[in-house]
This record gives C-alpha cells, structure tokens and sequence, in this order.
C-alpha cells in the first residue's frame, strides 16, 4: 500500500512565510471538515483550538493576520500575553492546512510553527510550562525527568524474549519505544506488547535501552528549534551507525518527526508500528487466535495521519481481529479531529485538551463503540482523561493491546 505524504513541517522563519501569509482570503475553509465529507452539522468544525476560544484569531486566518502585523517594517502590536495564548495553544493538527493547501496553496499550519519560533527568538518563549519538559530533556534526554539509566526498565519484565541490545549486536530492525512509551507507567505496556508481537512474527529487532534519547519532537513543537537541532544531530549519528534496516516505533511523535525533520538525513526507513504489523499480517506472520468480541471505533492521530499518510494500515489490522465489529466516527482520516494534546498544548493549554478530548469522547460514543481505539502515546493519555471525565466512561486502547490480545 502506497504511503502518500500528506503535510510535514518546515522550519522557516516567519519573514519566509510572510508572502503565504497575506495570500490568505479569510475564506474559512480551514475552519471545518470539507462540506462534500461532512456527515454531522455538529461535527464540521474541526480546528480545536478555534472551536474552543470562538474567536477569530485563534483560527488559521487569525493568525495569518497576527503575521501581517509582526512583520511590517515596524510592527504594528506588540506581543502579549494575550497573543502568546494565540499562539502557543495551537495544537499543530494540520487540519488547517489539509484544507486549505490543495485549493488555496497556502500553509498554515506552518505558519502557526513559525508563529511560535519567532516569538521565541524574540524572547517571548517558550512558555513557562514548556521550560520544564526543555530542562528535563537537556538534563536527562527525556521530558520525563526520569534518569536515563531508567529507559528500558519496561523490558526488564520481559527476559523470556531476549532482546537485543542494538548498540552492541547486529540487527534488522530497531524498536525504538521513545520517551512516553519507555518511562509513563500506564504506557510502558505498549512497549512490551511491541516487543512481543515483534516476537511472535520472527523479527530480527533490538533496543538502545539507556543509549536511546529523545527524539527531539518535544522541543520542534513547541518552537525550540536549536535545541532540536542538537537532538536531531547526535540522533542521526547514532542510528545511522547500527546499520539498521528499518527503525519502527509505536509513537507517533517520534515517527512523524523521524519521517518528517529527519528525511533525506537517515540510512534506514522509518515505520510506525501500524505500518510494520500491518506487512506482518499481510505476510502470515501472525496468526490471530482468540475472538474479541467488542464494538470499536479508531481515532486517527494527527502524527500519522495527516502527516504520514497511514489512514488504512490502522483499519486494516482492525478488520484482521477475530470478532472486531469496527464503526467509524464522522470525522476520520484526514478530517479526523485532533485529540487536542498536541504542540506542547496539554502541558501549557490543558483546558483546550481536555474540551478536545471530550468533544471527540463524545463523537466516539455516538457510533456505540465499547472502545476507542489509537496508536499515539499522546492521544491515548489525552483521551483517557477526556473519556474519564464523563459520566459514562469509555475505554480508550492501544491498537497493539488488541492485537496483543487476539494472538
Ligand atoms: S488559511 Fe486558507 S482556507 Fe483558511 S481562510 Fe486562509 S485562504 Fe482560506
Ligand atoms: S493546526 Fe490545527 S489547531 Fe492549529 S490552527 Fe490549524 S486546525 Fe487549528
């Protein structure tokens, strides 16, 4: 199955994106799913920080008048604390730019990520919440602030499967777990399960274990972009030395900022999980044994989905399980609403998060799903809390935990 690329990032300045900026009609497209994909009234809007705040500003739009007036020869605002809530408290879905690139040719959503690098070059970032996750990354490689030492402490419980360590043993494939899957303890299972599926399709894999560090996306996303460069740099020397074939990971930050910031730099191919499994299955390399027996829907993450293009491989496993009665929600592939955690927002903006999640919580309900099913760290803690807060819980779940289950 072809992976189309749909958007990625960009590192430009906002002078670079001045010219896309005031191309911008105020049309409104990128407010809302496309009118011929709709199916719910309730569900077309589809910008979550948009929807949250109701003005204008916080919108694509708004924020490309934001770069109008920043980058007249004298700017005509000065930066506040208001226009850094503006800024900071979009999530990077790409919704926007989904929308609008193909009609209108324009970048929002980049411009957005150059929106928050230029206020941090002036002096106005990162935000006070985010100087923790950049201190814990420079002094413990991840955002955590949990030691180094501690990385691959998820896979102590699994010796049965002997896993390689790849910085010492050749090998095929390496795993790599990534910050949120190697250290918060409701996700660390996802580590293992990755492991184990690994395990049962006969795949050559290893981990760096202490050696690996963060892959850098924290700081792209909220606009630290020398220290991402750092990370980027000693991470591309690193795995470019194991002579690795391909590098799979079940994070979707880390494979979009792999696929994404990292391309044309690194000697391997990079996968998702969902990708690699889904040629495992495709292969018979594994066979699924027990009946699930559950009503599902799946929840697209921004991280794969619109920037990575992997809308089927997902569907695909989901169909493969034994006794999966899988409903779609409204808004599902690139259309699909964010979960509201991304760009640094659940840490700086956690009401804006937490409205998201229930929205999509909610959308997800409508379909008589059991369970939400995803495949980002991020998505599944934000929808958790969401899920969590309503009256009538619902389950949210690894996509691999299923899988795990049916084997
Ligand atoms: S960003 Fe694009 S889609 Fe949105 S209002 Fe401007 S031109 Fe229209
Ligand atoms: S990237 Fe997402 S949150 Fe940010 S302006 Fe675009 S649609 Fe809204």
């Amino acid at each position: 199955m072809a992976k189309e690329k749909k958007i990625g990032d960009s590192v430009g300045s906002l002078m670079e994106y001045r010219n896309l900026a005031w191309k911008c009609v105020r049309c409104g497209l990128c407010r809302g799913v496309n009118p011929e994909k709709m199916i719910h009234p309730d569900h077309w809007e589809n910008c979550p920080v948009g929807t949250k705040y109701k003005f204008e500003a916080y919108f694509a739009p708004g924020r490309h008048e934001l770069v109008r007036a920043l980058t007249v020869d004298e700017p005509e605002v000065e930066v506040s604390e208001k226009m850094r809530e503006i800024v900071f408290s979009c999530t990077s879905c790409g919704h926007c730019q989904e929308n609008c690139h193909p009609i209108k040719g324009l970048e929002p959503m980049n411009v957005g990520l150059a929106l928050k690098r230029h206020l941090i070059k002036q002096g106005h970032g990162p935000l006070e919440p985010h100087h923790v996750l950049i201190q814990s990354i420079l002094n413990y490689d991840n955002p955590w602030m949990s030691p180094r030492a501690a990385r691959a402490k998820w896979a102590k419980k699994l010796k049965d499967l002997k896993i390689k360590d790849a910085s010492k043993e050749e090998v095929e494939v390496l795993y790599f777990p990534g910050c949120n899957d190697s250290y918060v303890p409701e996700l660390t299972d996802v580590s293992q399960t990755t492991a184990r599926i690994l395990s049962l399709g006969n795949v050559d894999f290893g981990i760096l274990g202490a050696k690996e560090r963060c892959c850098g996306s924290t700081a792209f996303r909220v606009g630290a972009l020398e220290m991402f460069e750092k990370y980027k740099k000693a991470n591309v020397e690193q795995l470019n030395g194991l002579g690795i074939k391909t590098l799979v990971t079940a994070c979707a930050g880390c494979y979009s900022t792999f696929a994404n910031e990292y391309e044309g730099e690194l000697n391997f191919e990079v996968m998702h999980v969902v990708e690699f499994i889904a040629r495992l299955i495709r292969e018979e390399r594994l066979e699924f044994k027990k009946d699930l027996n559950l009503k599902v829907t799946y929840h697209d993450p921004c991280h794969i989905g619109r920037y990575g293009g992997l809308y089927d491989e997902p569907r695909e496993i989901l169909k493969a399980l034994p006794g999966v009665d899988f409903q779609e929600m409204d808004r599902i592939r690139e259309y699909s609403l964010c979960c509201g955690s991304g760009g640094g927002v659940k840490t700086a903006y956690p009401e804006v998060a937490m409205e998201t999640a229930r929205k999509r919580v909610q959308e997800a309900k409508e379909t008589g799903a059991e369970v939400i099913v995803t495949c980002c760290p991020f998505c599944e803690m934000n929808l958790k809390d969401g899920a969590n807060a309503e009256s009538e819980p619902l389950e949210v779940v690894d996509l691999l935990q299923l899988v795990n289950e049916a084997l």
